[in-house]
């Protein structure tokens, strides 16, 4: 075990990796919302992970409440999931070539994805990320349709594929911006970006752009703007006025995918099994290692190549590692290992609620299966992007860093969900509880 968190920013070997990285690393980091850019301060430089905990470059262990965006849905190195791992590489690392492994893993997807007997994973396809998932389903539903124009919703994240940048939660929506450079405008022109749950938009777009639209993508609940819900009925109503406009539906499920419900967020949507024609994958189905997934409806999938006309390809989709690591966490991920994940959430849930509403901060909890995240400054959960921006966001950086300063590692944005795993048993999240009280404080102030 490591000590506690220490409650000063004292220049430490955080700080020392972070100024040596900001030397040969662009920021000092590989993705974007790793540099507490929003928060302030250093971030924490990860030596090893256990169970619910990371331990810093000091060795100092944090309760961990960002899960590596998702993926750790069992807890950080479950040691199912690094046997098989290890066990497959003694087999061998890559080899550009189909396996048993990859042939379990999309028959255990289609079984698993299902309601009242039926399956909306006829064929899956594997990729690496799931940036890659979301671009071919979109490159899919544009040869499928031979049709130019997406839509997407603002605050949505699907990667970072040109033509979805635009409007993007996650990273994006942390630093602020509104879409990338580098995007061409004839690119992000093919991109309608709309306000979320907002029916008559969607109607609007429909109407505006008759025969033109290819696709519409949705996260299957918004989970990288802060969490927003669909609200009853949009997903249903989406994917009518979708297929009434000869439009396909990308579901994707990058995030919500096998975290929120075994099935996904398909399986659990309260609109019904909706009949949409691509789900995209990512995160929970890797393990913690680069794989994800786009499937869907076979007359769909199968215009993939080598089929099919639409072209993907990859030099390590499929990897053995990622799969043998994606087989032992969905295999491991049984019903038990989602009441935990649920019942963890919900304790932490209520005591951001008890602890916020002690110190006076008005706030609402933004929920989507056992998924949330926390708004500040409102009385209702946001809707939309606008909502999501209109929140106090200025009051969680000292919200995080007096988390951070007790040994608990939140998301650092406020933009991004709190991700619980099966691991969080009850010393971490007593630890959790403890620590809120002064944090809902420095939230406040
Ligand atoms: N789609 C959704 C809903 C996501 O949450 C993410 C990542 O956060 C992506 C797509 C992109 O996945 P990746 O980061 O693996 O490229």
């Amino acid at each position: 075990g490591g000590l506690s968190a220490a409650s000063s920013e004292a220049y430490d070997a955080n700080a020392a990796l972070f100024e040596r990285a900001q030397r040969r690393i662009p920021g000092g980091v590989n993705s974007p919302v790793r540099a507490y850019r929003s928060v302030g301060g250093a971030p924490r430089f990860v030596r090893r992970a256990a169970g619910p905990y990371v331990y810093d470059a000091e060795d100092r262990e944090y309760v961990d409440l960002v899960a590596s965006w998702g993926p750790a849905l069992l807890g950080h190195g479950n040691p199912s999931v690094v046997a098989a791992v290890k066990a497959a590489a003694d087999r061998g690392l890559s080899f550009g070539a189909p396996t048993e492994g990859e042939v379990e893993l999309a028959e255990l997807v289609h079984d698993r994805v299902h309601r009242l007997g039926r399956s909306p994973i006829e064929r899956l396809r594997l990729v690496s990320t799931g940036t890659e998932a979301t671009m071919t389903a979109v490159r899919l539903a544009r040869g499928a349709t031979d049709r130019p124009l997406v839509v997407k919703f603002a605050g949505h994240y699907h990667g970072h594929s040109d033509g979805l940048l635009a409007d993007a939660g996650s990273g994006v929506a942390t630093l602020a911006l509104p879409a990338s450079a580098g995007v061409p405008a004839e690119i992000a022109a093919q991109t309608l970006v709309l306000p979320y749950n907002d029916e008559d938009a969607l109607r609007l777009a429909f109407e505006r752009h008759p025969g033109r639209i290819a696709a519409v993508i949705t996260e299957a609940a918004a989970a990288n703007m802060g969490v927003v819900a669909p609200l009853p009925g949009f997903n249903r109503f989406l994917v009518e006025t979708a297929h009434a406009n000869g439009a396909l539906v990308i579901l994707d499920e990058v995030l919500t995918g096998f975290r929120v419900h075994p099935g996904g967020w398909w399986a659990l949507d309260p609109d019904g099994a909706l009949d949409v024609d691509l789900i995209t994958y990512g995160k929970v189905i890797g393990g913690g290692l680069p794989l994800a997934a786009l499937g869907g409806r076979a007359s769909v999938m199968d215009l993939l190549a080598p089929l099919g006309p639409v072209y993907q390809a990859g030099t390590l989709s499929g990897n053995p590692l990622a799969v043998a690591a994606g087989l032992a966490t969905l295999r491991a991920a049984d019903d038990d290992v989602y009441a935990r994940v649920d019942a963890a959430s919900q304790r932490v849930q209520a005591a951001v609620t008890a602890a916020l509403t002690e110190a006076g901060v008005a706030h609402a909890i933004s929920r989507a299966g056992n998924l949330f995240s926390v708004a500040f400054g409102v009385t209702e959960a946001p809707r939309d992007y606008d909502e999501v921006r209109a929140q106090e966001s200025w009051r969680h950086p000292a919200f995080f860093h007096a988390m951070l300063e007790q040994g608990i590692s939140l998301p650092p944005s406020v933009f991004e969900a709190w991700f619980l795993t099966a691991a969080h048993d009850d010393r971490a999240l007593s630890r959790v509880e403890e620590a809120l009280p002064s944090a809902a404080r420095a939230a406040a102030a």
